[in-house]
């Protein structure tokens, strides 16, 4: 039998860790290096959250501000403390995840994602600060 220790982390898995309820993590170069780590040259790379209160999107990641502005126009549209009935006391974080989505996928060319000169990939957190993961699949094509 081969010998592969429990704790070794899957080779697609990224963890994540957010800093506050709300929060943006720029995961682009983590991406890349599974990308590159994968051998395939030209395909598509797919970023997956497994998680119901967070998501994953591709922004400008060149001024601060925009994230500011998501977070800020997001909050005017689904505010915390709403009527809701889910009684866990977080659904404002599940609807914005719904929103946001759970998935992105990039083109790969050249083992490199072929992202626009703006564009970083972000895990978006709604209901922080905890540890999340990321799963990335490459797929040759
Ligand atoms: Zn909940």
């Amino acid at each position: 039998m081969p010998c592969v220790a429990d704790e070794e982390p899957a080779p697609d898995l990224l963890t994540v860790r957010s800093r506050q309820r709300a929060d943006a993590l720029e995961i682009t170069e983590q991406v890349q290096r599974l990308v590159g780590r994968s051998r395939i040259g030209h395909g598509i790379c797919h970023v997956f959250v497994p998680h119901t209160t967070a998501g994953v999107f591709i922004n400008e990641n060149a001024d601060p501000d925009v994230l500011q502005d998501f977070f800020t126009s997001l909050d005017e549209l689904v505010p915390w403390v709403k009527a809701y009935r889910h009684a866990e006391g977080n659904a404002a974080a599940h609807i914005k995840a719904s929103l946001i989505g759970t998935s992105q996928q990039v083109p790969v060319r050249e083992s490199r994602l072929a992202l626009g000169r703006w564009q970083g990939i972000f895990f978006v957190e709604f209901d922080g600060p905890r540890e999340r993961q990321v799963r990335i699949t490459v797929v040759p094509g």
